[in-house]
Parts: C-alpha cells; structure tokens; sequence
C-alpha cells in the first residue's frame, strides 16, 4: 500500500480553547466566543463543553444563549489568537516546506517524500501534533489522505484530539452525504434532495455528470502528487474620469474621486471581493500622468477605509506639478473572495459599506451619497443611476 501524503491539521475549538488557555478558571466550562448572548451576530466558536449543549459555530448568540444559560459568554480577543496562529504555522514550517493555510488555526502540510526521510508517515506525523501542541499549548487533531479533501474529512473523524487516517478515501467519499462536499451549494443541494439524491454515491448513480464535475477530481487525481490550491487571479478594477474643465481646486477633485471609489466600492460589495492595494491616478494640464499605491491594513470593501488610504495618495500626486488636473483615477487591486483571516472581527466601514449598497440597490445610485460626492450635483447631471461624468471609464 502506498503511503498517504497529504496530511490536514487543525486547532480543536481554537479560539475557546485559547481563552481557556490564559483563563484555567474557565477549564471545563461551556465557553462560548462570538459575543454577549443578547446581541445579534454569531457564535464563531464553541467550547467542546458547550457543544454538548447543542451550540455550534454560526449558530446566533441569542440561540445560544437559551440553549445554553450557564455559558461563558466571551466577545473574543483576536490579537492574542493572531499571535498563537503564527506560532502554529511557524512551528509547521520546519516540518515541511509545502504549508499551506487554509484559515488562521488549519493547514494542509504535504509529505510527500518525507518518508524517504523519516520511518514512517504516522510517526511524522505524531512529531508534528506533538511538537504543534507543546509549542502553542494547544490540542490539534490531524487527519492523512491521498488527497487533501481525503485529509480534512479525517481529521473531521479525529476530532478532537486524534489522529485518523483516511484509509480508503474513495469508499468514504461516496457514503458521505452532499452537504459534506465542497463545491454543492445550498440551492444545489436542495434540488437534489427534492430528487431524492442525498448521498455522493446516489449522485453517482443518478446525474453522473455532475457528479464528475464536482467529485469526480477527487477521485481521478493522480496519488502522490500534491496539488496547491491557485492562488488567487491577480485581478484589479478601476474607474476613472476625464473633467469637463481642468480643475485646480482640490476639494472638487476630492469630490470626483469620492465618486469613484463609491462606484468601486458598492462593485466590490456586490461581487463580495475584497481589495488589498489601492492606487490613485492624476493627469496634468499637460498630460502628464502619475499614480501612487499603497496596501490597505487588511483586505477589504470598505468606502471608509480605502478613502482613509486615498487622499494622502492624492494629495501627494497633486504636489508633482504646479497645473490643474484633467484627469483622476482610482484602482483597487489584489483582490481576493475569500479573506482567510479572523472572519469574525466586524470591520466598522464594511457594515457601512453595505449599508449603503443596499440602499442604493434599492432607491437608486444617486439615493444616498457622502457630502463629498454631493458637490457634484452643482457640475453635472445627476440620475437615479448616477452622475453623469463627461467621460466614465471603468475597466476590470
Ligand atoms: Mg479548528
């Protein structure tokens, strides 16, 4: 039998476990994370106390409360759990040079070949957890596969605290049930089971060729060879215009470039991207053109937070030439779906920026701007969908 290659390890009950970590006083109790049981917002971990209760991630607070009375409620502390998952992933670097992250407290390692070095594939693997455990003061459980769906559906079997290897992936795959598989949506998944369909072995046998589509990789994927997820597309989107006039006066090209990054920003909201750089474009009189860029503090969709990291950038360029400008511009970049990192913290100008889209989704572009922007109506038309720029560019 070939050996398996792909090992998934994960923090049980990660951000519970570490408050219980700096607090003993709350070992052994239900503890919950996420916030009071009488906001509104989710539970992003439960103790494995807590879960007995029935309380799990995702569920909302206030359900958790009543079925949980005596929990401990916790809002979470997600500087101190940044910190442990850099010493998680740390520790997991000098095993392997393939670590791949999937979520601040989950990672795919792969060992391939590491055999050659060490005996065995479980006594890798066992060093691993153990060294991961003492460093971090945490339990992980580990799961192995020949493929990395293989290895996190194991380590779901080990939970918590084991270790488990998936030993014929194939067979297990095809007994799960389709809400396990990643890749089936919930409106997918709901047709199917209107059909009767609930296992991955009954697709199979049923509608082979979605089937093939979204399970079939895993079971023609060549063993042995370790498949890295891509990396996102380097994609950007931009929206740019061209004055009527030349302009010198700083506060109306500020206002051009609210605008813009409104338009950007409620695109973002729409497509659920986030932006990691934002970049800002100014052309002279004369046409010369210059653009200044700059990483944002985290990913995000945010009007508020990207404009914070905008104006500097445009008051910058705005010293290169003593000339009005005929042209501003604004680009967001690096952008990403899926931000990994502490989805649970809420960003402020993100409910914002939601807010709004929703708005306007509803009454209209125009119906809601930032005063900024509403300097625009003494220049320009203004329609429901929005200003009429003399020249709107927008390119993806
Ligand atoms: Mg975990």
């Amino acid at each position: 039998m070939r050996s398996p290659f792909v090992l998934h390890i994960d923090i049980d009950a990660f951000f519970a476990a570490a408050e219980v970590m700096m607090r003993p006083g709350l070992k052994g109790k239900p503890v919950i994370i996420g916030g009071m049981p009488d906001e509104r917002g989710v539970v992003s971990t439960a103790s494995y106390e807590a879960r007995k209760f029935g309380v799990h991630s995702g569920m909302a607070l206030r359900n958790a409360g009543r079925k949980c009375p005596e929990g401990v409620f916790l809002r979470g502390r997600f500087h101190i759990y940044e910190r442990i998952s850099r010493q998680f992933f740390k520790c997991l670097s000098r095993f392997s040079p393939v670590v791949e992250a999937v979520s601040v407290d989950e990672a795919y390692i792969d060992l391939s070949g590491m055999t050659y070095i060490h005996s065995s594939v479980y006594e890798i693997v066992s060093r691993i957890k153990d060294a991961v455990e003492k460093e971090i003061g945490l339990k992980v459980s580990a799961g192995l596969g020949y493929t990395k769906l293989g290895a996190k559906l194991a380590t779901e079997a080990a939970k918590p605290g084991g270790i488990f290897f998936m030993d014929d992936e194939k067979e297990f795959i095809s007994g799960l049930s389709l809400e396990k598989i990643p890749g089936i949506g919930p409106h997918t998944l709901l047709i199917l089971q209107g059909m009767g369909i609930k296992r991955v072995r009954e697709l199979r046998a049923k509608n082979f060729s979605l089937w093939k589509r979204v399970i079939g990789h895993y079971f023609y994927s060549s063993p042995g060879e370790y498949k890295k997820n891509k990396e996102p597309k380097t994609r950007s989107f931009s929206r740019e215009t061209t004055f009527m006039n030349d302009i010198r006066d700083r506060n109306m090209i500020l206002s051009h470039l609210a605008y813009l990054l409104d338009r950007l920003s409620v695109y973002l909201v729409e497509k659920g991207l986030y932006a990691g750089k934002v970049e800002v474009k100014v052309r002279f009189s004369d046409f010369s053109t210059f653009t200044a860029r700059v990483s944002l503090d985290f990913p995000t969709y945010s009007y508020q937070d990207i404009w914070g990291r905008s104006v500097p950038l445009l008051d910058k360029l705005l010293k290169r030439r003593e000339l009005p400008l005929r042209l501003v511009g604004i680009k967001v970049e690096e952008i990403t779906d899926n931000r990994s990192l502490l989805p649970f913290v809420t960003i402020r100008g993100e409910v914002l920026s939601k807010t709004i889209t929703a708005i306007k989704k509803k009454y209209g572009f125009s119906s809601i701007f930032t005063a900024r922007e509403f300097l625009l109506n003494n220049v320009y038309p203004v329609e429901k969908e929005g200003v009429v720029l003399k020249t709107a560019s927008l390119t993806k």
